[in-house]
This record gives structure tokens, C-alpha cells and sequence, in this order.
């Protein structure tokens, strides 16, 4: 809760002294939000229909051959807008996750619960699709009011088995879009079209998230927001008096009362109808101020505006808008806090952008094998032994080559094959997508090629004519 948020009435702030989805009884509150209808639901069904098209074409489209967006947290792989990020890429995906956290502040700080409103597949599942499949099959919140009261009667069990078949319908969807996320739509359709004996965990696994979705949009609802969360219970430190928010302007509305025919008004706007109460998803009160419950729904400033047209007052007396703006008339939006969370934003992104570009594909270890020392051979030549390890940082296979750069001599790895007539054949480095080869190599060089006693050689790992990495190691040779 933010403590610089005004409250309207001083003498009644017991709202802040309990949850409001619990009852005195220590019992749930269970809410049943009037449908809301206006401007900015219209806006926000057009949006959800975009985020959902997004949400669930987005596994299928590919980029290089590979899913634009996977988070295989069963074997540690991620592919996040086509770039692969395997085990060898923690890094990658910490300064990405890090970047993220705080493009969430700074986009926070600005513009509030504006995700939680719009964006959130919390949100968007739980008012855009459940809670119309609700509407549509048990109708408004006084009808459904009235049939949880109501007997078991065919109607009752009807309209309950119907919806609660569509919830776990919906659920069970969800359920496979995250496995598409997590799996691929290719290996998910894979086990669709084999026998379910031959991915019994998997098959559990979505059984296990469809129940734990139904579970949640079913029963949860709001409490996922209000209690489960932890982004809602972050708001009150992210946001400060210039950040946007579904707010009600108390500057205007308050004294708040009725409206009485053939008298002269002197309360202000607010006619004290309570549909922002009504319409409200969490159940609360905005005219109390600022409070994480809250999820920037927009329901409210529609009821209200509806409320203002019917009673002839100008509309946005709930309204997007920041307390500065509401007491002050005037909003900042680029603040000291803005302006440090973009320039970390900003430092953070270069050097992700960087490491992106300088990224290779493998990375390999070369390192002079312990306690070795140098082999002065008969044709004048040194040889150093080295144990080696090539990481596949891609997500395809590729059969790399270490070669010598800038220098005479020739690398023989252990397991290699008999001499031919071009010199000993390299073993096979072939690497799986995300794979790991290790093995030893001597490496030969000419005497006369080394001018002291430490030498540092160049070398490159090459796939045909491809160079992947380049990279260094010493070598040692007799003093002189
Ligand atoms: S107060 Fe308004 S914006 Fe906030 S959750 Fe309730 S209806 Fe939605
Ligand atoms: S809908 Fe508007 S007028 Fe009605 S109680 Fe809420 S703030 Fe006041």
C-alpha cells in the first residue's frame, strides 16, 4: 500500500484494517462482479484478442529452424526470440532475466498495474474468457447470486455441469499451450499422435496443469492476484505519486451523495452509486485510494463513466490518471527514478546486445594437460599435451575442427585414427544440439616456430570452412 496515497474519508479507514476477500467470520468473500460494459472494456476485448492470437500462435512460428520462444526448464534450454541459450549460457539468461526485472520496475513506476490490467494471462483468462463462459451460461452477478443459493435442481445441474465442463475444457487447452512453450509444438504433437503409454510423465504433467488451472480459474480468481502474486504485493514500493493508475479523482467527486431532484448540488461528483463497487473483479472500493487489490481493470472508470453520461457529469471521474495530477494538476513523468532505471535499463541492454553479438557457437577449453611437460622430439620439434572440451552452444549438431592459426604444426588427438597420407585424421568431434566433447590432443610445433619459451598459440574451432570461435592457449619449450 502506498502511505502518500490520500484517503478520502479519515474517519473510516477500516478497510485497511482487514482483506477484503475475507469475511469477519474468517470465511471467504466470494465476488460477483456486475459485467462491465463501455469504452475501455471494448478496448480491452480487442486487446485480449490480440494477446490470445499472440499467446497462442507464438509456439508455432519459427525462427532458423527453431521455435522463436522456448523455456525447456526440463533440460535447461531456452530459445528467447531465436537465440538459443543452452547450459553453457546462464549468463545470458541471468543478464536477460536481470534486464527484465528492470524493465518491470521502470515500466511500473511509470505506468502502474497497466500489465496486470491488460496484459496479465491471469487477467485476461480470468475476466476475458472464464468469467464471460460464467456470464454467458449462469448470466449476470444477481442471477448467479441467485442460483448458488438455489436448490440442486435440473436447471442448477445443468448450468453448473456446463460450465465447469467448459472450465476444464479451457484449462485443459492452457495446460497444452504451456507445454508448447516448454516442449515445442512438434514434440508436443508428437505425443499427441503416439500412445499415451509412451509419455505417461508427460501425460501426467498436463493432467497435473490442468487441474492446477481449473483450480485457479475456477476457485482462486482474485485471491491468484491478491494473495498468491508477488508482483501486486511489490506496487507499493515500484509506484510513487506520478504513476498512472485507474484512480478516482477525489478532488472532484468528494463531498461524495446522492443526487435529489429540484435541489441544488452542493456535494461533488460522485453520486455514490457504488457500481465501481459493484463491477469491481477484487471486490474493493477505488474510491478508498490506491490499494493492491487493485489490478487496473478499467471495469470501474466504464461503470462510473456510464453513471456520469446517465446523471449529465463530465466523464473520468475514475480515470486513468497519477495523484500528483489529481491534487496538484500536473504529472512527471520522467522522475530521478525514471531516469536511473532506464540508464541501468539501457547499460543493461548494451551489454546484452554485445554479448549477443559476440557470442559463438561453441566455446571451447584448451588447457595444458596438469603436471605435463614439454616432449623435445628427434625432428626438432616440441610437443605439449592438452585436454580439451568443445560445448555446442547451438541447438542444432555440428562436427567442429580445431585448427592451429598463424603458426607450423599439427595437433594429434588421442583415439585418433592411423596416419594417413594427409597427416593423422582428427577424431570425431561431432556434437549433439547442446552436446559436450572432451578428449586430449598433443600439439607439434617446430622448434624454430617458437622464440621463447612461452608461446602463445592461436587457434580455431572451424566446421568446413566455417569459423566458429577463436581462441588461445601457451605452449612451452626449452629455453632455447
Ligand atoms: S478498482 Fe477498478 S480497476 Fe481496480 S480492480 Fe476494481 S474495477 Fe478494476
Ligand atoms: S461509480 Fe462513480 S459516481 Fe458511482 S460511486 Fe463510484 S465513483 Fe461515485
Amino acid at each position: 500500500m502506498n502511505t502518500t496515497q490520500h484517503v478520502i474519508n479519515d474517519s473510516d479507514e477500516s478497510f485497511r484494517d482487514h482483506f477484503n476477500a475475507v469475511n469477519e467470520d474468517g470465511k471467504r468473500n466470494w465476488f460477483y462482479p456486475q459485467k462491465p460494459t463501455g469504452k475501455w472494456h471494448t478496448r480491452r476485448v480487442w486487446f485480449t484478442v490480440l494477446i490470445l492470437t499472440l499467446l497462442f500462435a507464438t509456439p508455432f512460428i519459427t525462427f532458423n529452424g527453431q521455435p522463436l520462444l522456448l523455456f525447456n526448464v526440463l533440460e535447461r534450454k531456452f530459445i528467447i526470440f531465436g537465440i538459443f541459450i543452452g547450459p553453457q549460457d546462464y549468463w545470458l539468461f541471468g543478464l536477460t532475466m536481470l534486464s527484465f526485472m528492470v524493465f518491470i520496475v521502470l515500466f511500473t513506476t511509470v505506468f502502474g498495474r497497466l500489465w496486470c490490467g491488460w496484459a496479465c494471462p491471469q487477467t485476461v483468462f480470468m475476466e476475458m474468457v472464464f468469467r464471460k463462459i460464467e456470464y454467458a451460461i449462469e448470466g449476470n452477478a444477481t442471477k448467479q447470486k441467485l442460483l448458488n443459493k438455489a436448490p440442486w435442481d435440473t436447471d442448477k445441474i445443468l448450468k453448473k455441469t456446463a460450465k465447469y465442463m467448459a472450465f476444464m475444457t479451457v484449462s485443459f487447452l492452457i495446460a497444452n499451450l504451456l507445454l508448447s512453450y516448454v516442449l515445442g509444438v512438434d514434440e508436443l504433437s508428437k505425443i499427441i499422435r503416439e500412445p499415451i503409454a509412451d509419455h505417461m510423465p508427460l501425460f501426467g504433467g498436463i493432467i497435473a496443469f490442468t487441474a492446477i488451472f481449473y483450480f485457479n480459474f475456477a476457485w482462486l480468481r482474485d485471491q491468484a492476484c491478491t494473495v498468491v502474486c508477488p508482483y501486486g504485493r511489490l506496487q507499493g514500493v515500484l509506484m510513487d505519486r506520478n504513476t498512472i493508475n485507474v484512480a478516482y479523482d477525489y478532488e472532484r467527486g468528494e463531498p461524495r451523495g446522492k443526487i435529489h431532484k429540484n435541489q441544488e448540488r452542493t456535494e461533488g461528483d460522485c453520486v455514490n452509486c457504488h457500481q465501481c463497487v459493484a463491477v469491481c473483479p477484487t471486490g474493493i472500493d477505488i474510491r478508498n485510494g490506491l490499494q493492491m487489490e487493485c489490478v487496473n481493470c478499467t471495469a470501474c472508470i466504464d461503470a462510473c463513466d456510464n453513471i456520469m453520461e446517465k446523471v449529465g457529469f463530465e466523464k473520468g471521474l475514475i480515470r486513468y490518471t497519477s495523484e500528483n495530477a489529481i491534487v496538484r494538476k500536473t504529472n512527471k513523468l520522467i522522475t530521478p527514478r525514471v531516469v536511473g532505471a532506464m540508464v541501468m535499463l539501457v547499460l543493461l541492454w548494451s551489454v546484452l546486445g554485445f554479448m549477443v553479438v559476440s557470442r559463438t557457437d561453441t566455446q571451447t577449453m584448451l588447457l595444458r594437460a596438469p603436471g605435463s611437460q614439454y616432449i623435445e622430439n628427434k625432428d626438432k620439434t616440441i610437443t605439449n599435451l592438452y585436454t580439451f572440451k568443445i560445448f555446442n552452444k547451438t541447438n542444432h549438431a555440428i562436427a567442429p575442427e580445431i585448427r592451429l592459426e598463424g603458426i607450423q604444426g599439427k595437433l594429434i588427438f588421442a583415439g585418433a585414427s592411423a596416419t594417413g597420407k594427409s597427416g593423422p585424421k582428427a577424431p570425431d568431434l561431432s556434437l549433439e544440439p547442446a552436446g559436450m566433447v572432451e578428449g586430449t590432443v598433443f600439439i607439434i610445433v617446430p622448434g624454430n616456430e617458437l622464440k621463447s619459451r612461452k608461446t602463445t598459440l592461436k587457434l580455431s574451432v572451424y566446421q568446413g570452412n566455417e569459423k566458429l570461435e577463436a581462441f588461445e592457449t601457451t605452449f612451452i619449450a626449452p629455453e632455447n
